[in-house]
């Protein structure tokens, strides 16, 4: 791809955009299909899930001007929030002259955990645990060869004394697996059941469960950015001029609250997941697995805080990080089975898991940008009405071209409920 930034994409009607894409991006159209078709069968789904009935689709709009690790890329989100898709591609537009998004990753090793029950001496029992490692990283390594043959398998064994809990003190060992572009969870179950028995042979307790833990710490992103100091000086829609120092400032006091305060940082925390999740969902991988484990992450330290930070740099821009372990993969689950996420993945051209999450933290920190930047400028309703606006119209019944008529009747009026919304549409009428 040449560039990820197509010049007035959002003016062009809905009909033209696919053309336009493809014809941007080199692909053939009916690559695109999937985007404009709800892409899953009722048929498919019902493969996927118990009592299926059918299936239920999300908007999928397309985040422009992102460039991560150099490389330009488009990138489908699915989204039911207005204003998100919009935000995270306008951040990506301003980071774009400060290099856009650096990413990097640390390795894909997930944590599978086994709990050990009834051991009459968990310190001896740790111990011979230690010593039998080997064995046991080789017994796990012996499972699948398809993964081995990736280059993934098992790394290492830790043990854990839980010394206070409702039913007291027990052992628990951790399996660190590298499960290299899967998400992981059945190869790391499969790996955890696995041990079970060598490990009840080992310290003669009884292996109760064998799980993978979703605060996959040692699978992690942190994605970065600098956003010019010129680049962020703008008049509001309301007539009030900010320098580019002040906006960085106001950001800047702004992720102090949440870094603060856990009331504030869980909504801070939601925005970055607006942006995260909604990559997540388009790729068909597992939302509520990258879910729990950004917030149980935000709270590793006992308090829960914001998972990215803000600054300023050496020169005076604007800086800010995300880190958050991003559970992703490009083999497996949903990800090679929806077609629609099987053309997301070909249309941001990701050949590893470590590339889709490197993308995906790049949008969530694009995501915190927006929601800072209007919070701490003009605030959030001034831009996020007028698009939430048609929802409004379209819930009060409006269709075709009533939808952007009552909607812009509503802004001037500076009243977005439904009760006006139906009164505006009965004078229309
Ligand atoms: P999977 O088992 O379908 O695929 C992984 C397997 O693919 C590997 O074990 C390997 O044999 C093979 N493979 C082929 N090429 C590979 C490559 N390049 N890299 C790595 N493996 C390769 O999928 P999975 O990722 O183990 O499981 C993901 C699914 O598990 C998701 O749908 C998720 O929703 C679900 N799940 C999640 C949880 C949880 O989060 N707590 C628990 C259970 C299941």
């Amino acid at each position: 791809m040449t560039t990820s930034r197509i010049a007035g994409f959002y003016n062009l009607p809905l009909g033209e955009r696919l053309d336009k894409l493809a014809k941007s991006t080199g692909f053939a159209l009916d690559e695109l299909a999937a985007f404009h078709s709800s892409g899953l069968t009722a048929d498919q789904a019902n493969h996927m899930v118990e009592n299926s009935i059918g299936t239920f689709n999300l908007p999928l709009g397309l985040g422009l001007n992102f460039v991560v690790n150099g490389r330009e890329v488009l990138i489908p989100m699915a989204i039911e929030e207005p204003s998100v898709v919009a935000g995270a591609s306008f951040m990506a537009k301003l980071a774009r002259t400060g290099g856009g998004f650096t990413v990097t990753t640390s390795a894909p090793e997930m944590i599978g955990q086994i709990q050990v029950l009834d051991v009459k001496d968990l310190m001896k029992a740790s111990m011979e645990l230690y010593e039998h490692k080997a064995e046991l990283l080789a017994e796990v390594n012996s499972i699948d060869p398809v993964l081995k043959k990736f280059g993934g398998g098992a790394r290492d064994l830790e043990v854990r004394i839980i010394e206070e809990s409702p039913i007291g003190s027990f052992l628990v060992v951790h399996l660190i697996y590298d499960v290299r572009d899967a998400m992981g969870a059945n190869a790391v179950n499969t790996a955890c059941e696995k041990l079970a028995l060598p490990i009840e042979l080992i310290t003669g307790g009884r292996v109760h469960l064998r799980i993978l833990s979703n605060l996959a710490d040692h699978r992690l992103v942190k994605a970065s950015c600098t956003v010019l100091l010129k680049e962020l000086a703008f008049t509001s829609a309301d007539g009030r001029a900010f320098t580019g120092e002040q906006v960085r400032d106001r950001i800047i006091e702004a992720w102090a609250f949440a870094a603060a305060d856990p009331y504030r940082a869980a909504t801070h925390n939601k925005g970055i997941m607006n942006g995260v999740d909604a990559v997540v969902i388009a790729t068909g991988n597992d939302w509520r697995a990258i879910e729990a484990g950004a917030h149980a992450y935000a709270s590793r330290d006992g308090r829960y805080t914001s998972l990215s930070t803000w600054g300023k740099d050496l020169d005076g821009n604007l800086s800010g990080q995300l880190e958050m372990p991003m559970t992703v993969g490009i083999i497996g689950g949903a990800t090679k089975v929806h077609p629609t996420a099987k053309a997301a993945l070909r249309l941001m051209g990701v050949k590893t898991a470590a590339e889709l999450a490197s993308i995906i933290a790049s949008v969530g920190l694009a995501q915190n940008l927006a929601a800072l930047r209007a919070l701490a400028t003009e605030g959030i309703q001034l831009g996020h009405m007028s698009l939430h606006a048609r929802q409004v119209a379209i819930a009060a019944g409006a269709t075709g071209m009533q939808i952007d008529e009552v909607a812009a009747h509503m802004v001037a009026e500076k009243t977005i409920r439904i009760d006006k919304a139906e009164e505006i549409l009965k004078e229309m009428k």
